[in-house]
């Protein structure tokens, strides 16, 4: 695996790679990794000729600084999980590699996107999250972008943004399935984070995703949030949101017939775990 640190590099390195007609798999990360991760990874081996991870935690996208401060950091283990899955590429940027001296921010306008579920409780986040990921995409411009599913609305973020920005003439974005524990706790970085009593709970999340599915057809979906929000309240969770929306607008379904995606986010003492199941 190459490592790089510098843009510049990265840039030229990549862009002689593509003038000789080598297609890039590019899939940004914030560290800590796990097998949700790699399994970005592979799709990008069996996909793409070069495969290229990012590692970068991006403080634009926090809202909460104590959540930054506290982000794992798992760099060594990273590094070994990534050869000896067979990446080729590692980027490694310090923040003023990403947005050095005189770097203007843009301004993304992702509509409702940016004020319902995620974008409502954690205000700036997307815009930070289209700003890292605009970066990096000027910097490693690859053929296949990919992403996980277990962030179901920074997908549809994303894809608005490479609208937006007319990237998608050039990138394609691939949404991977998201990879669970056995016990169906949704992988990922923040559950590192989790007492041993916390992680015996945060199951429950994906079990109440699990259960609005099977309720769907036969129950209004007011009554089932309800119940999913109380029983993750009993259970000791302080949710934010349990929702049943619209997977394009993730706005609220009024046609059950259209695709919809129930998606939960919700504390476990200061960790917010967040999870979603399409259910139809
Ligand atoms: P993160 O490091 O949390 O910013 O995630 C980097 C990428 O990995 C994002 O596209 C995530 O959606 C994806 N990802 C995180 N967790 C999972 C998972 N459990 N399954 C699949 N993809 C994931």
């Amino acid at each position: 695996m190459i490592l790089f640190k510098e843009a510049k590099a990265l840039n030229q390195f990549l862009s002689d790679q593509k003038k000789n007609g080598t297609t890039i798999g590019f899939f940004p990360t914030m560290g800590a990794l796990h097998n949700g991760h790699i399994s970005l990874l592979d799709q990008a081996k069996k996909e793409a000729q070069l495969s290229i991870c990012s590692i970068f935690v991006n403080p634009t996208q926090f809202n909460n600084p104590d959540d930054f401060k506290k982000y794992p950091v798992t760099l060594e283990k990273d590094i070994d999980l990534l050869v000896s899955h067979g990446c080729d590429v590692l980027f490694l940027p310090s923040v003023e590699e990403i947005y050095p001296p005189g770097y203007k921010a843009g301004v993304y306008d992702l509509g409702t996107l940016e004020t319902v579920l995620e974008g409502h409780y954690r205000p700036g986040h997307f815009q930070g999250v289209c700003q890292v990921v605009d970066r990096l995409l000027e910097i490693v411009n690859p053929t296949f972008l990919y992403l996980g599913q277990k962030d179901f609305q920074q997908c549809q973020v994303i894809q608005k943004l490479l609208s937006l920005t007319g990237r998608n003439e050039q990138v394609t974005l691939r949404i991977s399935p998201t990879v669970r524990e056995k016990d169906g706790l949704a992988m990922s970085s923040r559950n590192l984070r989790l007492s041993q009593s916390q992680r015996a709970l945060a199951p429950a999340l994906f079990e109440e995703l699990r259960k609005s599915k099977e309720a769907l057809p036969s129950k209004p979906i007011e009554v089932i949030k309800q119940e999913a929000m109380r029983s993750l309240t009993e259970k000791g969770f302080v949710v934010d949101y349990f929702e049943i929306v619209d997977t394009q607008t993730l706005l609220p379904v009024n046609d059950r017939a259209k695709p919809a995606v129930a998606l939960v986010a919700a504390f476990l003492g200061d960790i917010r775990l967040i999870d979603n199941l399409p259910v139809n």
